[in-house]
């Protein structure tokens, strides 16, 4: 797995050479239509190595360099407002502001790189593009039912209710935001918010890892392998317990041996311990839940998780 990052930081140096080698692509064929502006350019350059020449020049001499590029510059940008641009026209576009597409802010990975690199661990390659379809914006509350069955929630009422609060959720997230589990049938659309919120907070820049639990708990069997070390990267392992928010979905479909279990809980007690953010999805009922889990940890984590619970018929059936 250090092939990945490896590999993540060659495409980053990539993706940054091009951004500057446009970026000067596009200044040059502008440059070359006003007049005057490349040798203006020129001598700027030129003193601007003079003046790292003259550093131990009087005081006096190198002031006059400066002032010199000062109105150099000065001049440059006049020219090019009167053609109709600004300088900031010509910077790379980056695709990150934060770390410029370089991977590393203040000696540490940038959260874009973590983020491309858990996705492609995770398998989540394809994420970006799922989420491009399935967030906040084309939530549909028309596929829900209006009508409540016996004794049960109305559908459509009780998801925009859910939607909404899920929104207001990413508005206010940080370390007090708590966490929620999402109970109900397969197919009632819970997959989908777990999609809109992990979309909303991607956007944010929040640090999300996201995976169903059964390749969870897989990785985490993996990390106590005696030659784990040559499989899996261990800070893909500290990624589970360092992210921002930690989605779970499809808790109960893994394969639940007591490794398993005492693996996920320690993990999942570790990140509520520090205060770190957890969505769970499950299509068991607590009762179920219990059944599988013991209800005695079940019991001492459920007291931190918000519940929502799903109703409806199965989308994916009105879907197709
Ligand atoms: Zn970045």
């Amino acid at each position: 797995m250090k092939k990945l990052i490896e590999e993540t930081q060659k495409e980053y140096a990539l993706r940054r050479e091009q951004a500057i080698s446009q970026a000067q692509r596009r200044k040059e064929k502008v440059f070359a239509n006003i007049d005057g502006l490349s040798e203006i350019e020129e001598k700027i350059a030129q003193l601007g190595i003079v003046s790292l020449q003259s550093l131990h020049d009087k005081e006096d001499n190198r002031i006059k360099i400066f002032e010199e590029i000062d109105a150099l510059k000065k001049e440059k940008q006049r020219l090019l407002k009167e053609a109709g641009y600004s300088e900031e026209e010509f910077l790379p576009d980056f695709q990150c502001k934060k770390c410029n597409d370089s991977g590393v802010v203040d000696g540490e990975s940038c959260i874009c790189f973590k983020q491309q690199v858990a996705a492609k661990l995770y398998g989540t390659t394809s994420l970006l593009s799922v989420l491009e379809k399935e967030n906040f914006d084309t939530f549909n509350f028309e596929l829900y039912s209006n009508k409540a069955q016996k004794g049960k929630k109305n559908p459509r009422q009780n998801i925009k209710q859910i939607s909404a609060e899920c929104l207001q959720y990413t508005v206010d997230f940080g370390r007090h935001s708590g966490n929620l589990i999402f109970t109900g049938a397969p197919g009632v659309g819970k997959t989908f918010m777990i999609n809109c919120i992990v979309a909303e907070l991607l956007q944010k820049g929040v640090y999300v890892v996201y995976m169903t639990a059964y390749d969870l708990i897989d990785l985490l069997r993996k990390s106590k392998l005696s030659d784990y070390a040559q499989t899996i990267d261990a800070s893909f392992v500290e990624a589970l317990y360092n992210c921002d928010l930690l989605a779970i979905d499809d808790l109960g479909t893994e394969n639940a041996t007591d490794f398993a279990i005492d693996e996920f809980f320690n993990l999942i007690n570790k990140r509520l311990l520090d205060k770190k953010q957890i969505i769970l999805s499950t299509n068991l009922n607590l009762n179920e839940l219990n059944e599988m889990y013991s209800d005695r940890i079940l019991s001492r984590i459920m007291g931190y998780f918000t519940p929502y619970e799903f109703v409806g018929s199965d989308l994916r059936l009105k879907l197709n």
